[in-house]
C-alpha cells in the first residue's frame, strides 16, 4: 500500500504543535507496518531539509525503513514562521501547496493509493483530486483521507484561493458571509470531497456532531456518517521517555522518579529564579490561544484568579507558551505582579528543551482546554509522572482517568477547576502513598503510537475498500 502523508508541519523538521509531533512520527510507525509511506511538507526557507524523517526504526537496512520527505518550495511562500503569517498569506500559500502536491506526483514518480491530508491547510487537495486530477485518464485512482486535528481552524478564505488552487468557483459551496470578502470554507470543502474523514479521538469524533463543538460544520459532518471515525493519537516513546530523554537533565523511571523529578525541579527553579523548595510545582506547555483555557487560569480581573489562589496555596506555577498577544500581555502582567513571591514564571517562546524539563520537573500539569481534539501534552505529562488536571472533553476524557492517572472537572468554570487543583495539591502534600500510586499508574499508561498506527492501517484498508467498491459499482 502506498500513502502520501501531507501536513504543514512535521517534527523535528518544523514543529508548531501536536500535528507536528504526529506528522513527524506516525509515518515511521506505518512504515514499520509495511506501508510505503512518504511525507510532503512545505519547504520553509529557514529549515534544514533532511531527505528522510529522522529516527528510522532499527533492525532494517536504512533506505528500506526510512520515510522519504518531499519539500515543496516557492520563491514567495513559506518564508515566515506559521504564527507570523497574515491570514491572506496563509490562504494563498496553502492553496498553492495543496495544488502542488498533486502536480508533483509525476516528478516524484510516486502514485499513492491514498493521500492522507491533515487539517485545513491541505484540505483543498481533496477537491482538486476529485474534480481535476481524477478526470485525467493518466491518473490512477487515488483515495483521500482527511484527518481533522482541530475543527476550530477552517481556513475561511477569500475567493482568490480557488483560482490559486486551479478550481472553478462553482465546485465549492460559497458561504456568502461576505463582510470581509471571505466566502470559502476550505476545511468544509475538504470534508465534503474527501472519501473518508477522521479525527483524533473517539470522544471528539462524537462531540463535533453537536452544535456546541461543531464550529458550524456539525450538519456537514453528520452527512459523512459511516465515513467519520476517531483514531486516538499517541506519543513517540523514542522521543518522550523520561528514562532515555537526552533533553532531560535528570533522567528517571518507575523506581526512582521521586529523586529524578526532585532534581529536575530544583534545576528548573534555579534557572527561572523561583524559590528552591520541594513544594508542588504545576506546569503548563501550550499554545496561547482561547482553546487552551488560559482564561480559566487568569480569570477576568475580578477577584483572585485561579493562578493567584494556587500561589497562595504555597505552590509554584510555570507556563511555557507562545501565541496570541492578549494572553502574552496578561501572563507577563501577572508575572510582574507575582514577581516577589518567586512562585510564578512565564516563558514566552518555543523551547523544546524547556518543555521537556517542565514535564520532568512538575508534579501537576494543567490542561483546562475548552475543547481538545486529542491533546498530546497530557499524555506526555503522564509519561513523565506529572498528573494532569484537565477539562473532561475530547481526547482529555479519553486519556485521563480521574482519581487514577489524573484529575478532571466536568463543568467548565473556575471554581470547578480550582476544586480539582486543590484535590491534587492536597493529595500531593498529605498522602504520598496514594500520590505515588497515581504517578506510577500514569507513567505506566500505554499511549504508544504503535497502537495508533495499527488503527490507521486498518482505516487505510477500509478507505481503499470503499473506493474500490465504489469504482466497481460505478
Ligand atoms: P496542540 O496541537 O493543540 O498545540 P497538543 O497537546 O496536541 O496541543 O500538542 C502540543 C505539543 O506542542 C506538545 O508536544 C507540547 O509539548 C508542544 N509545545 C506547545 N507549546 C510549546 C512551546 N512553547 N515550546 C515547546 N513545546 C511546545
Amino acid at each position: 500500500m502506498k500513502v502520501l502523508f501531507a501536513a504543514y508541519e512535521a517534527a523535528p523538521i518544523y514543529k508548531v504543535g501536536g500535528l507536528g509531533d504526529i506528522a513527524g512520527s506516525l509515518p515511521r510507525f506505518l512504515k514499520k507496518l509495511g506501508v510505503d509511506i512518504r511525507l510532503v511538507i512545505p519547504g520553509y526557507s529557514f529549515i534544514e531539509k533532511a531527505p528522510f524523517l529522522p529516527g528510522s526504526p532499527r533492525g532494517k537496512p536504512a533506505g528500506q525503513a526510512q520515510v522519504p520527505i518531499y519539500y515543496l518550495s516557492h520563491p514567495r511562500y513559506f518564508r515566515k514562521e506559521h504564527h507570523l503569517l497574515e491570514e491572506k498569506e496563509a490562504w494563498e500559500q496553502f492553496a498553492w501547496f495543496s495544488r502542488q502536491i498533486l502536480a508533483s506526483l509525476p516528478d516524484w514518480d510516486f502514485w499513492p493509493d491514498i493521500v492522507h491530508l491533515n487539517d485545513w491547510h491541505v484540505a483543498l487537495t481533496a477537491v482538486i483530486l476529485k474534480h481535476r486530477f481524477a478526470k485525467d485518464d493518466r491518473c490512477p485512482p487515488i483515495a483521500t483521507l482527511l484527518t481533522i486535528h482541530n475543527l476550530a481552524y477552517q481556513g475561511v478564505s477569500g475567493p482568490d484561493i480557488l483560482k490559486l488552487a486551479g478550481l472553478e468557483k462553482s465546485l465549492c459551496r460559497v458561504l456568502r458571509w461576505d463582510r470581509e470578502n471571505r466566502d470559502i470554507d476550505v476545511l468544509m470543502e475538504g470534508i465534503i470531497h474527501a472519501d473518508w474523514v477522521n479525527t483524533v479521538s473517539p470522544t471528539y469524533a462524537r462531540e463535533i456532531l453537536t452544535k456546541d463543538y461543531g464550529y458550524g460544520l456539525d450538519e456537514i459532518l453528520k452527512g459523512k456518517e459511516g465515513k467519520l471515525t476517531g483514531v486516538l493519537n499517541g506519543i513517540d516513546y523514542r522521543l518522550w521517555d523520561p528514562q532515555k530523554d537526552k533533553l532531560l537533565p535528570h533522567r528517571y523511571g518507575l523506581t526512582n522518579w521521586q529523586a529524578g523529578k526532585g532534581a529536575n525541579k530544583l534545576l528548573l527553579q534555579k534557572s527561572l529564579g523561583l524559590a528552591g523548595n520541594k513544594r508542588p510545582l504545576l506546569g503548563m506547555v501550550t499554545r496561547l490561544v482561547e482553546q487552551k483555557g488560559i482564561d480559566l487560569l487568569l480569570g477576568d480581573g475580578r477577584g483572585k484568579s485561579i493562578l493567584e489562589q494556587i500561589i497562595n496555596f504555597g505552590a509554584q506555577v510555570v507556563v511555557l507558551g507562545q501565541g496570541e498577544k492578549a494572553y502574552i500581555q496578561k501572563l507577563s502582567l501577572m508575572e510582574r505582579k507575582l514577581k516577589k513571591t518567586k512562585k510564578f514564571s512565564f516563558l514566552n517562546r518555543f523551547d523544546e528543551g524547556l518543555a521537556h524539563l517542565i514535564y520532568g520537573a512538575s508534579d501537576i500539569f494543567l490542561m483546562p482546554s475548552v475543547f481538545e481534539p486529542c491533546g498530546l501534552a497530557q499524555m506526555i505529562a503522564m509519561r513523565y509522572g506529572s498528573l494532569p488536571v484537565v477539562h473532561r472533553t475530547g481526547g482529555l476524557a479519553d486519556t485521563v482517568k480521574d482519581g487514577m492517572t489524573g484529575f478532571w472537572f466536568t463543568k467548565y468554570d473556575p471554581p470547578e477547576f480550582f476544586k480539582r487543583i486543590q484535590a491534587a495539591l492536597n493529595l500531593c502534600l498529605t498522602d504520598q502513598k496514594k500520590w505515588g500510586k497515581m504517578v506510577e499508574n500514569a507513567m505506566r499508561e500505554d499511549f504508544s503510537l504503535e497502537k495508533s498506527a495499527r488503527e490507521y492501517l486498518h482505516l487505510y484498508q477500509q478507505v481503499l475498500e470503499l473506493k474500490r467498491g465504489r469504482k466497481d459499482g460505478e
